[in-house]
């Protein structure tokens, strides 16, 4: 084992981390339900799932016969002249699922890629109506899209990597985040800024992107409904196309199966991901409405100008359709809003701790906010002593445990949380 760790230790480069100083890195053997198996014997209890995508737990029985009965018969084939079931079934259910509107499907192959695909989309499209000069995008503080280019430029400007590529990233449009809490009155101020920013630059901005309701790796943040339904109107009132970055968000996480319900409303284009193949592999949709499509296609170029070599992988929406099918059998909304009562009841008391800054809570996501950064590899180890798998970042101590977890599952995982954190804070 010590072999193993050595060469990941000097040749794989993990997210976020140096080659030099690498933070430790615990080796898995398997995982199974909610439980991650340490080769060291330790089993942990998941409060990340995996970055928002093990919605099921993992290697659920029916993901895992799904993957193997389709890798028998078609792994993967090129998308371009050709199609086949899994994408139609998975379009299908997809459309069951998605906000109303919004039935014009772009398969591809990650979350940043999504963004990519969302943003050319807007482009292009305005493009195609011969409104070149709208090629900016408008978005807020505190966001998070992913690591590929137009996506880090939508980015949180000071937490994200403006400062090292700013000679060459999109200089984008920002307005300070949406500062109203979720469930808390609506304050129209709030609005202020983009309303200015869009008043003053339309004529060059294509498209806003946000993450409706929850801001998730920039800062774990969930705000007022009313922000994105005021902010469709902007966007109406100023031919200015709207973005919805649900990568995160979708399938359920925030207590709706996307986060877009909560203002009831529609945007222009979307992007999913993470969890829509339940966690087994990388795979991600653009969905615009059909205005979009239909507006791209009769521009010049007729065709949308993207095309990736596994677009619409076979094996991924094989998987991404039994992942569907568990979720709309399991009616996980139901089991969302007891996870949501349990993180509740569990973290409030941790109000009390004076190295706490703020407690929130929003479907299966539950979020400490400390008054200071915490140091991940400390951290992380006590976690992991304590038999519970967080990975906190910055000032950010958080859980979005898969869905399938057991009440005492999570007890043990809040317990597990509470303990580290009585422990660094004493
Ligand atoms: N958008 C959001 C809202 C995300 O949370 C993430 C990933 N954390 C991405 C985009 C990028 O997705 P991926 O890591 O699959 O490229």
């Amino acid at each position: 084992m010590q072999r193993i760790i050595e060469f990941d230790k000097t040749h794989l480069w993990h997210p976020y981390t140096s080659m030099i100083n690498p933070l430790p890195v615990y080796h898995v053997e398997r995982c199974e339900g909610v439980r991650i198996y340490l080769s060291d014997g330790r089993s942990l209890i998941d409060g990340m799932s995996s970055w928002w995508s093990a919605i099921h737990g993992y290697s659920h029985p029916r993901l895992v016969s799904a993957a193997k009965r389709q890798v028998e018969s078609l792994s993967h084939i090129m998308f371009g002249g050709l199609t086949h079931t899994p994408a139609v079934e998975l379009g299908q259910r997809l459309l069951k699922l998605l906000p109303s509107g919004l039935d014009r499907i772009f398969y591809c192959d990650s979350g940043s890629v999504a963004v990519e695909v969302a943003v050319k989309m807007a482009i292009q499209y305005q493009h195609a109506r011969g409104m070149d000069k709208k090629c900016k995008l408008a978005t807020v503080r505190s966001g998070y899209h992913g690591d590929t280019w137009h996506a880090m430029s939508v980015c949180d400007p000071v937490t994200g990597m403006h400062s090292i590529f700013s000679g060459t990233l999109p200089i984008q449009y920002f307005a300070d985040r949406p500062n109203c809490r979720f469930g808390e009155p609506w304050n129209d101020s709030d609005l202020d800024q983009m309303r200015e920013l869009l008043a003053a630059h339309s004529d060059e901005i294509a498209a806003v992107i946000l993450e409706p309701i929850v801001q998730g790796a920039g800062g774990m943040w969930f705000y007022n409904p009313e922000y994105v339904r005021q902010l469709q109107r902007l966007c109406r009132q100023y031919d200015v196309l709207l973005i919805f970055d649900e990568i995160a968000t979708g399938f359920g996480r925030t207590g709706k199966m996307f986060a877009a319900e909560w203002a009831e409303i529609t945007p222009d284009i979307m992007t999913i991901g993470k969890a829509i193949t339940g966690g087994m592999m990388s795979f991600a949709a653009v969905i615009a409405t059909s205005d979009v499509a239909e507006t791209i296609s009769r521009g010049v170029p007729s065709c949308f100008m993207h095309g990736p070599t596994f677009m619409g992988n076979p094996l991924a929406c094989a998987v991404a359709c039994a992942s569907l099918d568990l979720l709309i059998e399991n009616s996980p909304l139901d089991r969302i809003s007891e996870i949501e009562t349990i993180l509740n009841e569990s973290l409030t008391s941790l109000r009390e701790n004076p190295a706490v800054a703020d407690v929130r809570v929003l479907g299966a996501i539950g979020v400490v906010e400390m008054c200071e950064d915490v140091d991940m590899a400390q951290w992380q180890a006590a976690f992991v002593e304590h038999g519970v798998w967080i990975r906190p970042f910055g000032r950010l101590v958080y859980v979005m445990p898969p869905y399938v977890i057991k009440d005492h599952e999570l007890q043990s995982l809040l317990d597990g949380m509470k303990s580290v954190i009585k422990l660094m804070t004493k």
